[in-house]
């Protein structure tokens, strides 16, 4: 007779093909002698086929396809980033020259076309009227409000802005008489 749990110790070499012959023929003899061990060997079998046999032990297939395709995706997203930095970059220092080369430009139409001087001189005149006058406006309100001048044109700024604000919602925003219909 043999020692069921000493066989049942040596099943997972005999499955693996690792023992020796003349031990993995006792134990072939073993089992044909006992049942319950042969029963304990068809279940170890079963189970050793089943999990050769399962794809989920396996990485997918595509798995080493979609790591690549990922790292190529941020690679492609840090490119991005440099070139947007390098766009800001390069428009900024442009900026400066822009600047200097559009008063250049601005200099030279003045000397072709003196016309155009006093053009932006009267623009700038009826600017600065402009302003004046807006200052007189506020110099007559201030007569008559006095130090509640300021906060009434703040409330009016205030006010201002709200109604843009509502007017800016009502057009980006759903309406909430829409919402509640839906
Ligand atoms: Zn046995």
């Amino acid at each position: 007779m043999h020692d069921c749990d000493t066989l049942l110790t040596r099943f997972s070499l005999a499955l693996d093909g690792a023992l020796p012959p003349a031990e993995a023929a006792q134990v072939q003899a073993d089992l044909a002698n006992c049942p319950e061990c042969h029963a304990r060997w068809r279940a170890m079998q079963r189970f050793d086929q089943t999990l050769r046999r399962s794809p989920l032990l396996a990485p997918p297939r595509d798995l080493a396809a979609a790591v690549l395709e990922r790292i190529a995706k941020q690679h492609a997203h840090d490119r991005r980033l440099v070139g947007i930095t390098l766009l800001i970059g390069g428009a900024l220092s442009l900026g400066p020259s822009a600047l200097v080369g559009g008063g250049l430009c601005l200099l030279l139409l003045l000397l072709i076309q003196p016309g155009l001087l006093q053009g932006l001189i009267a623009l700038l005149v009826s600017a600065l009227s402009t302003l004046q006058a807006l200052l007189v406006t506020l110099g007559a309100f201030h007569q008559v409000f006095g130090v509640w001048l300021l906060p009434l044109l703040a409330a009016m700024l205030g006010v201002g802005l709200l109604s843009l604000t509502l007017l800016w919602a009502s057009r980006t925003l759903p309406s909430p008489v829409i919402m509640i219909n839906n």
